[in-house]
């Protein structure tokens, strides 16, 4: 982290600050953004968390939300406070498009731009960036910037349950991108009184009926397989949209089920929705699923999660995947 020092030097005198995550936030988006949120007004800064699109119900429960602004709701004082704010910080995300119509006026703004982010291929647009591909999460990397500045005794109990939100999320509890560090620093939380347990409750066990009723469809109505190609697919139609009254939020996690079949490698979930066709892409191993989103559906990610969308139709958006994929066959066979 050698450009903490730069940041500790800016953050020395009280300032007006944004943090802004990516549109659909998740919870590495949530918790990230608020941990650093908390962590700010702790040391006298004046914060805003700005979203350009609503999060999902099962993170309400975390801290501040309330205070949340969302662009698609309340355009106006999100540029106010983008305009206004002497620091800009871009969490979770490091491509401006995935921040929408908000990018204007970040670009437009003079204010230091401090990304910290752990995807792959980081669009220079930061004056600062803690870009760190191998950590898991943002929210990880916003407890090492939190450590790096010196002020570990600021992280209160209610910042350790939002670092612990994203980085919980974003392994799928522990099941990937984790590291020794990470499991030190998950140490080190639950010494100072995490209640994991809880926030497991809270994010992964408290969902409605239809969210069951929705994945038993999934798997019984709407599953594909391919074993030559290790593929799998799962995908989502408008109709399904509708009977299933689809919110944001209530397709996270289907797509892990593919990936418990022993002959999916890859693992698709193509979601009709309203206004575009969404894709979430995952891998196993050695295969990338982030060049494919990144070259096809104007997208990116990780190596074994990534993402994008399609302004195509729903078939034609499979027949693209199966395309790239079938391009893409070298890389499948191990
Ligand atoms: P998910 O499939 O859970 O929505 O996202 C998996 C990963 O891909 C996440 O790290 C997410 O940030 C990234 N991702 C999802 N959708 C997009 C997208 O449209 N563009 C980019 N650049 N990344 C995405
Ligand atoms: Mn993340």
């Amino acid at each position: 982290m050698d450009q903490i020092h730069e940041l500790k030097a800016l953050l020395l005198s009280p300032k007006s600050c944004v943090v802004l995550s990516h549109r659909n936030p998740d919870g590495d988006a949530l918790g990230s953004s608020l941990a650093l949120s908390l962590f700010l007004q702790s040391i006298n800064h004046n914060v805003r968390v700005i979203y350009p699109s609503e999060y999902p119900v099962n993170f309400e429960w975390m801290p501040q939300t309330e205070e949340i602004l969302i662009y698609d709701i309340n355009q106006k004082d999100c540029e106010l406070a983008i305009k206004n704010a002497e620091l800009i910080f871009c969490l979770d995300f490091n491509s401006l498009e995935r921040i929408d119509r908000m990018a204007a006026f970040v670009t437009e703004s003079n204010a230091p731009k401090i990304m910290m982010d752990h995807h792959i291929d980081p669009e220079p647009f930061a004056d600062l960036m803690f870009s760190i591909e191998t950590a898991s999460s943002t929210s990880e990397i916003v407890y090492d910037v939190i450590a790096e500045l010196g002020y570990k005794s600021k992280i209160s109990p209610l910042i350790m349950d939002c670092i612990y939100t994203g980085i919980m999320t974003d392994t799928g509890s522990f099941h990937h991108a984790t590291s020794p560090k990470l499991f030190k620093i998950l140490s080190e939380l639950k010494m100072e009184g995490l209640n994991d347990t809880r926030i497991q409750e809270l994010v992964n066990n408290s969902q409605p009926e239809k969210y069951l009723r929705l994945l038993g469809h999934c798997l019984h109505n709407r599953m594909e397989l391919y074993p030559e190609h290790h593929f799998g697919l799962i995908y989502l139609t408008k109709e399904d949209y509708r009977n299933f009254d689809i919110r944001r939020g209530d397709t996270e996690g289907i797509i892990n089920y593919l990936m418990m079949l022993k002959s999916v490698k890859i693992g698709a979930l193509v979601m009709n929705q309203p206004s575009i066709v969404k894709l979430s892409l995952r891998s196993k191993g050695n295969i990338s699923v982030q060049q494919i989103c990144r070259q096809h559906f104007n997208g990116g990610g990780h190596k074994n999660a990534s993402g994008g969308s399609s302004k195509l139709s729903l078939e034609e958006t499979i027949n693209k995947l199966k395309d790239a994929l079938t391009q893409a066959e070298l890389k499948l066979t191990h």
